[in-house]
């Protein structure tokens, strides 16, 4: 189908697109990389007067390095992201979840502030970002906020960002030495994820000194398994141990059950993957 009709601005900075949103009202829309609002807008599930189009600022493609942070702005492409030598360095499981996301045309295309601003709980960059304690700068009328991780996905498709708001940048910590993996489970080769598990580890000789882990599609949010980290610190990274702390991984869950599996089909799949993840991760 094709969208209703609308009006479509290209800021060329921030604030032109805070100001361009403040005078659409609550009827605008910002468009990203446009592979989760198009369909929404051909389907005709949205009609929003005023399409406001960040992709002329390209200042919110850069991806830097910030002291002891690597700062994304929310406009970099699943591509380059996916690519880039300062995520590969130190935020390298971000590099390997992306590169899970779909194929090659929609990580051209799609952005990682569009992914984390659309917050679909099966997208696979929120349970990274939960995990790694990532920091979301927000831009509104009144000037610049910024919101940790925990705060930020709010319920099924709904983050911290408010009315007149838009995501400019993500902040990561650098992991610079830790260890990861994203192990992710589908259906079919490129589709969304049925559950991910994303794990990151920082070992000091045979044992586990700290660890983060964040799980995909188990709840209406992304989520933080903090009983499995707290069951591998201070563990000799082992089978044995990834097997134990595994056991955890549904602590906090509220897995959905839909077409593609059921609660506890899911609650299955999280432990068996949360075990492989730790595995590959501590190599
Ligand atoms: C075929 C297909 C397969 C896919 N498979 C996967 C997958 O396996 N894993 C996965 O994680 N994702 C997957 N995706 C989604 C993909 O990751 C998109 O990048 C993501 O859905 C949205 O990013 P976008 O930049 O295209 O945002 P858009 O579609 O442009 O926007 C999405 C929403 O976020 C809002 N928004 C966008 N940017 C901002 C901002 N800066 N500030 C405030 N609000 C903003 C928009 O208004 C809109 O509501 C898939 C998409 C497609 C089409």
């Amino acid at each position: 189908m094709i969208p209703a009709k609308f009006d479509y601005v290209r800021p060329s900075s921030v604030e032109e697109a805070v100001t361009a949103l403040r005078d659409a009202g609550e009827d605008a829309k910002i468009l990203a990389g446009g592979q989760s609002l198009l369909p929404v807008l051909r389907l005709r599930l949205a009609a929003p007067s005023v399409i406001i189009d960040l992709g002329g600022i390209a200042d919110l493609r850069r991806i830097s390095e910030d002291g002891d942070r690597i700062a994304i702005g929310a406009m970099a492409p699943h591509h380059d992201v996916m690519r880039d030598d300062l995520v590969k360095q130190h935020v390298t499981l971000l590099s390997q979840a992306t590169a899970t996301v779909a194929d090659p045309q929609v990580r051209h295309r799609g952005t990682l502030g569009g992914a984390l601003a659309h917050a679909d709980p099966a997208g696979d960059l929120g349970a990274v970002a939960l995990a790694l304690d990532a920091e979301f700068v927000i831009a509104g009328a009144s000037g610049t906020r910024t919101v940790g991780a925990s705060e930020f996905f709010v319920d099924y498709f709904t983050t911290a960002i408010g009315e007149g708001e838009i995501l400019t940048q993500v902040r990561f910590p650098k992991y610079t030495g830790w260890t990861s993996h994203y192990e992710k489970f589908n259906r079919t080769a490129q589709a969304w994820s049925m559950c991910a598990v994303a794990v990151a580890l920082r070992l000091d000789g045979g044992s586990i000194a700290e660890a983060r882990v964040g799980l995909t599609n188990m709840g209406t949010t992304p989520i933080r398994a903090s009983g499995v980290e707290a069951a591998l610190v201070g563990q000799q990274a082992s089978a044995d141990a990834a097997r134990a702390a595994a056991e955890h991984a549904t602590e906090g869950t509220a897995a959905p059950s839909d077409a593609d599996a059921a609660a506890d089909y899911r609650e299955h799949l999280a432990r068996v993957l949360t075990g492989r993840a730790v595995l590959a991760a501590a190599g």
